[in-house]
């Protein structure tokens, strides 16, 4: 073996001797930015050595990866802190999630948030300290023996369940965790983090295994990141669409319908308006709007795949002709009773094959806003984002090879449309590709992803791949937004399909009169309305542009004196087209406003004797500038205005 290792750092290869620590020739990068190292595409400690030639890039703090690495050396160090402070607590299993991490410990009694101050104090005592952070390597059996030794049953129990002759531990002063690693160099590295909340876990998920007691947290690499995370994430608290849905008067819940939202009068509005608007967009685009059953023979979803693959997730029912009352749900139950539709695809094959289709008759374009129930686990549920009945603003696009690039690119059209007109300016979209499991050759996927590719280049889409992530049947776009708290959502999908038209054997006659299947595309621009809505309200904290706020105009009146005036003014902006109402209550101006601006109205207009005697109105918008005098007409004027999307 070679004394020496060439490294690549940055394209420039240089001769190093075995062994060299991986920090070591990463020079000239501050060592508080740099946390880790990518070494030949894995991220590894910077302590790491070098024993063959490899490519060595730098892992700094704010990166993903970097976040990382802190954010789980900051569940490390919480676990040392909590080990210090409250002696005998296991540990067990600490992973970084989305935004943050969390540990799982087996404390005598379960903590509390009461416990996080304290905690946290001990964990900035340790982070000064500066510990060092040591990765060693210990023969599986000397680790099972050191962890028993100390009385951590979990740890043991994970040890024993680790395949390899080796595991890996990790000591910072005194104490140390098992783990894959890596970690940052020291815990001085450790400077910006927040615990947030405590909550009961099953050992393993499990829950017929002991309850421990879970801590979560946040780490950033710079305390101004993490002081603008809690900025957004106690905005996300203050708009939390369920809270404001109550102040505004949108919509409730009620444990007599889990997972269903009744709408009220007013959400009722929001919810009818998108679908107009979707409507408006449809005869634009060249869409039919169908109706299809909500409720099917079971035979349906054997045909379609449903059945097979989605039957849990479905609300079913017995057979209204047959004396049994049983619902059979195993693999052949398809036989006999019927089902509540998850989607509106299976339905518009029907349609589809009602009527012999001819190459001319192509494209067919079917939408459908119908209700579909799902049957969620209720501990999934959540407000309008996770629902057990939701409308879809649903269409299916049966047509032919040759026109699948056109009709795709329609729809990234629609997409921008959509978007653009209701205040997301980041839009991204993502290609998912092949599945391990598929139907059909690599080429014909080669084929079909091609044309979705190059339907985003025509629209001067930039997008990323998401590799292997296409259903079995097809690949498809993935599109995101970004709402206004910085959170990425998925929202609409175009999804090509070559299965369907095989299982409901669908035809239509080509040009030399033979018959060819037709491709599918399933496609959703706003995807389900009730979480579409239930975004829309976070994003805008429930200030909606006019055309969809339910109330748009509350005229408030300063007394009894120009109560006529107040009903006058609000019978006119009725007659406009306005949804406008009055306040005459007695109460003080103040207060009005106040209610007014919780309901979230875009427009407030205050008539006094003044106003009266001279037919003008002050003007009050809920977004800022102060109140502004102008007459009747003028208020007309200016409310014609505000943007509707075409
Ligand atoms: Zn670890
Ligand atoms: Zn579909």
């Amino acid at each position: 073996m070679s004394s020496e290792v060439t490294v690549t750092v940055g394209g420039e290869s240089r001769v190093v001797p075995v062994g060299t620590i991986v920090r070591d020739v990463l020079n000239g990068i501050p060592s508080r930015d740099l946390v880790a190292a990518r070494v030949e595409g894995k991220v590894v400690d910077l302590t790491r050595k070098l024993e063959h030639d490899a490519a060595v890039e730098p892992v700094l703090a704010d990166s993903p990866e970097g976040l990382e690495v802190i954010r789980h050396s900051t569940a490390h160090l919480m676990a040392m802190a909590v080990q210090s402070l409250y002696p005998g607590t296991q540990v067990t299993i600490g992973p970084v999630i989305e935004d943050g991490f969390f540990y799982d410990f087996a404390p005598a009694t379960p903590f509390t948030v009461e416990d996080l101050p304290k905690i946290e104090a001990k964990m900035r005592e340790l982070a000064k300290a500066d510990h060092k952070i040591q990765r060693t390597e210990i023969a599986r059996e000397d680790a099972i023996r050191k962890f028993s030794a100390m009385g951590e049953k979990y740890k043991v129990e994970i040890i024993q369940g680790i395949p390899d002759d080796h595991v890996s531990i990790y000591s910072e002063g005194d104490w140390m965790d098992l783990c894959r690693g890596p970690h940052v160099p020291s815990t001085r590295y450790l400077k910006a983090f927040k615990l947030t909340s405590v909550a009961g876990a099953y050992w393993r998920g499990d829950e017929h295994n002991a309850m421990l007691s879970r801590i979560y947290g946040t780490a950033f690499a710079t305390k101004e990141a993490l002081d603008e995370h809690l900025k957004l994430v106690e905005l996300a608290r203050q708009r939390d669409h369920r809270k404001l849905g109550r102040e505004m008067g949108l919509y409730i819940f009620d444990p007599i319908s889990p997972g269903s939202p009744f709408y009220l009068p007013k959400g009722v509005i929001i919810f009818n308006a998108l679908v107009d608007y979707m409507r408006r967009l449809y005869r634009r685009y060249g869409y039919d709007e169908v109706v299809t059953p909500l409720i099917f023979k079971n035979e349906l979803f054997n045909t379609s795949g449903h059945w097979e693959n989605f039957r849990e997730n479905m609300f079913l029912s017995p057979d209204p002709d047959s004396d049994t009352h049983a619902i059979d749900t195993g693999p052949d139950g398809w036989h006999h009773g019927y089902g509540l539709k998850p989607m509106n695809c299976p339905g518009h094959n029907f349609v589809y094959r009602a009527e012999k289709r001819s190459y001319r008759d192509l494209p067919l374009r079917f939408a459908e806003f119908s209700r579909l129930h799902r049957a969620e686990r209720s501990g999934t549920l959540h407000g309008l984002m996770r629902v057990r009945e939701m409308s879809q603003d649903d269409a299916h696009i049966f047509c032919r090879e040759d026109q699948i690039e056109d009709e795709i690119a329609l729809n990234l059209q629609m997409v921008r449309d959509v978007y653009g007109a209701l205040g997301f300016e980041r839009v991204e979209f993502k290609l998912a590709t092949m599945p391990d499991q598929h139907l059909g050759t690599e080429e014909q996927w080669q084929m079909s992803e091609a044309k979705l590719g190059n339907a985003m280049k025509r629209n001067e889409i930039v997008f990323e791949i998401n590799p292997k992530e296409g259903a079995f049947y097809g690949p498809k776009i993935e599109i995101y937004v970004s709402d206004a708290l910085k959170r990425k959502w998925q929202v609409a999908t175009i999804q090509l399909d070559y299965n369907a038209p095989e299982r409901f054997d669908l035809t239509y006659t080509n040009s030399a009169g033979a018959e060819e299947r037709p491709v599918i595309i399933h496609r959703a621009i706003l995807g389900s309305l009730e979480r579409f809505i239930g975004v829309l309200i976070e994003h805008t904290g429930g200030v909606l542009p006019l055309w969809l706020a339910p109330e748009q105009v509350r005229v408030l009146s300063l007394s009894e004196k120009v109560e006529d005036y107040a009903k006058e003014v609000a019978e006119l902006l009725k007659r406009e087209g306005f949804r406008a109402h009055a306040d005459m209550r007695n109460e003080k101006l103040g207060f009005k406003v106040r209610e007014a601006e919780l309901a979230k109205v875009p427009y407030m207009v205050v008539v006094g004797e003044r106003e009266a005697a001279d037919r003008s109105v002050s003007l009050r918008l809920l977004r800022g500038e102060k109140s502004n005098a102008m007459p009747l007409a003028a208020l007309i004027e200016k409310l014609k205005q505000e943007p509707v999307p075409a």
